[in-house]
Formats: structure tokens, sequence, C-alpha cells
């Protein structure tokens, strides 16, 4: 059993809630994804803790299975690097102040989304007399980082007379890949192609083009170029209701918990903070150690739902920091009983993120990369 850190229990055993990642589904949505996007290759986006699931042990388990791994700050790369991670690191985000030579130091791939940050780069890496791995950023219509489209061919210019500069990559982002309309993606799928023009142009050499995330990944092949960047659905999760759903993925992540608390609530009598909720009978309620301090959003109070003993029954009165209570009506349940959170039960009954992202009105990204460090991430098979 390993635990993504930190933590505050060395020993999983102790905790009464946690999270299991299931690697071998990792394995396989990965290589349903492959299927489905090749002969393009894979970079595997592990921002954010990967989405929840354990930067570290991720990238360490599957890493060597992609293509690439993408993270979204410095601080991720350099943590993946100290942890023996090989794989090419891209760090999609924005650079600033002093970290060039810290991506250089770590053999992390930088991503220049300007022509001043990309003298800087060329610079950083002409004083320490290496090369520096660049992927430049075409800002299509995300509005984020990234050169406009329309300013693109001086990035690109500038990037031919930088002699301490690879140029690896060039790289777009969608900003609606995952809806039903797809006519914005198509808008900046064109934009992107009329940038990478300026290669033919001049006859040289393009550079590994990438800008396909989940949603283009299941939605726009034509995005596909040599490299696709799979978020959530690499967690076995779609990254909307509406998109088509044509690769097959299963969720890598349920989260579980016990229950330590059983009382019977009378009438009359209102369960947790501001006495939202009371019964007009007598219930059996019990105490489950999870709570907004774990990353189970306070949003979802009284609407939330969990598995007990393979039926689901309701979350009743305000989620708090640590604990939440469950109303299981006349049914029995007994301390250290498994409480499915997120995930399937035996009994075949599940609650997914999409669920969660429901009660709590926010995305299943959220719900996953919420998921605080203080439960313990087990990892299976052991
Ligand atoms: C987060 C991110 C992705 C992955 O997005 P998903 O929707 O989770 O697939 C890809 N590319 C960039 C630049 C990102 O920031």
């Amino acid at each position: 059993m390993s635990i993504q850190q930190p933590v505050i229990s060395s020993n999983g055993d102790l905790r009464s809630t946690w999270a299991e990642v299931d690697v071998t589904r990792l394995e396989r949505n990965l290589a349903a994804i492959r299927a489905r996007v090749a002969p393009a290759g894979v970079m595997l986006v592990v921002k954010a803790n990967a989405y929840g699931h354990g930067l570290k042990e991720v990238a360490c388990r599957i890493g060597p299975q992609a293509d690439y791994l993408g993270v979204a700050v410095l601080e991720e790369g350099i943590y993946l690097r100290e942890a023996g991670v090989r794989t090419p690191i891209l760090a999609l985000g924005g650079i600033w102040g002093d970290q060039i030579p810290a991506y250089l130091e770590h053999d992390l791939t930088l991503t220049a989304p300007s022509v001043e940050r990309l003298e800087q780069i060329d610079q950083a890496a002409a004083a320490t007399g290496r090369k520096a791995r660049v992927h430049l950023k075409i800002d299509t219509g995300m509005e984020r980082i990234g050169v406009h489209y329309y300013n693109a061919g001086s990035l690109l210019e500038a990037a031919l007379g930088c002699s301490h500069i690879i140029v690896e990559g060039i790289f777009s982002h969608f900003a609606n890949a995952d809806s039903a309309d797809l006519s914005h993606a198509r808008l900046q799928l064109e934009r992107f192609e009329e940038v990478l023009r300026f290669y033919e142009k001049r006859s040289l050499p393009l550079p590994m083009r990438h800008m396909a995330n989940s949603g283009a990944i299941l939605q726009l092949p034509e995005a596909n170029f040599d490299l696709v960047r799979p978020g959530i659905l690499f967690y076995g999760v779609y990254p909307s209701a509406e998109a088509a759903r044509t690769v097959r993925v299963e969720p890598a992540l349920a989260w579980k918990s016990r229950v330590v608390y059983f009382k019977v609530v009378q009438p009359g009598h209102p369960v947790s903070y501001g006495s939202t909720w009371q019964s007009d009978a007598p219930v059996r309620v019990v105490t489950v150690p999870v709570g907004y301090g774990d990353g189970y959003f306070r949003r979802m109070s009284n609407q939330a739902q969990v598995i007990i003993g393979g039926c689901k029954y309701p979350q009743v009165g305000r989620i708090c920091m640590d604990q939440v209570m469950v109303n299981i009506g006349s049914a029995s349940a007994f301390n250290g009983d498994e409480v499915v959170l997120v995930g399937e039960a035996a009994s075949g009954e599940r609650i997914t993120v999409e669920d969660l992202a429901g009660w709590a009105g926010t995305v299943p990204y959220e719900i996953l990369t919420n998921i605080n460090t203080r439960v313990p991430r087990i990892y299976l098979p052991e």
C-alpha cells in the first residue's frame, strides 16, 4: 500500500476515509485513448495532483507508458524529477520572474507564450550553456496564455533566431471542445492550422503539434496532430455530459469511508449546524468521518447520497468539516461498515463524480482536484 504525500498518518489502515486508485483502469484508459488517436502520441496531463489521483504515484506508475507528461506549474515538474520520473515533462502554464533556470536545471520543457518570454529563455539557456526545450503556445481563442494566432508569425520568426532554444513543439488549447456545438472548436482548429503554414511556406520541418484535450479526443479527430493531451478522460471521467462518448473509459478513483457512530434521532431533534434537517419519525442516523475539510463540499448538504451495505442513503443536515450524518431509515449499520462516497458497491449501486458535481453545482474536475491530501490514496492492485 502506498500513500500520496503529505498525509497525516503514515499507515493507511488507521485512516477511516481513503481514496482507492485503480492503476489497471488507468492503464486501460490510456490504451483506449491510444487506440483512438494512433498514430498520435499521448501526453498525460497530471496537473493538480493528477486530478486528485496522486501526482507522484500516477507519474511513476503510468509515466513510462506515456510519450510526455503535462503539468501546470514548475513546482509539479520539479517534484516529479525529484521523484525520479524520466519521462519528458512540459509545464503548460505561464512562467514568471526567475523561474527559467530552475526549468533548465530539472530538464523540464518550457512553454513560450510570447516573444519576450522566448528571448528570456534563450538568454537564460545561453548563460547556463545548455539548450532549452520549448513548446510555442498559440492562443487560437481561449484568451488565456499564448501569442494570438493573428500575431503568431512574430513568435515563430523569433524562435528561428534563438540559438539556445530547441523548438520541440507548438500547441494551442480548445475552449469548447467538449460542447455539442463544435463551431468554435473548429474555428480554433482552422486558426491553428493557418499558423502552422508558416513552416510549410519556408519548407521548415514542423515541430511536434498538439491541441486536443479530452473533449477534442472524443469529438474532433482532425485535431489529433502529433500528440494529444488527455486529462480527465485518462482518469476515466467524461469532460461533459454532452460530449460524444467515442472512447470507453472507466473511473479510476473510488472514495470510501466507514461508519464511526450510530444513533436513533427523534422527531423535533434537528441534525447538525444550522438545524437544517429533521425527521418526522424516529430514524437511524450514522456518522461518517468525512467533510468539507477533505473536499466533500458543504454545498452538497442535504443533497448528497452515500452507499452503505449496498444501498443508497441520503446525507442529512449540514456537511461539517470532518463529519457527515446519513439517514439510514430503519436499516442497520455497524461501526466500521464501509461507506462508498464515490464508486461502485458490490451490489452494483454506484455514485459518480458527476453525481457529486451535480449536487455541488460544479464540474467533475473540481470534485476530483479538491479531494484533500488528508485523504490517503491507496493504489490497486497492491
Ligand atoms: C488541463 C489541460 C489539458 C487537459 O484537459 P482535459 O479537459 O482534462 O483533458 C490539456 N491541455 C492543457 C493546456 C490544459 O491546461
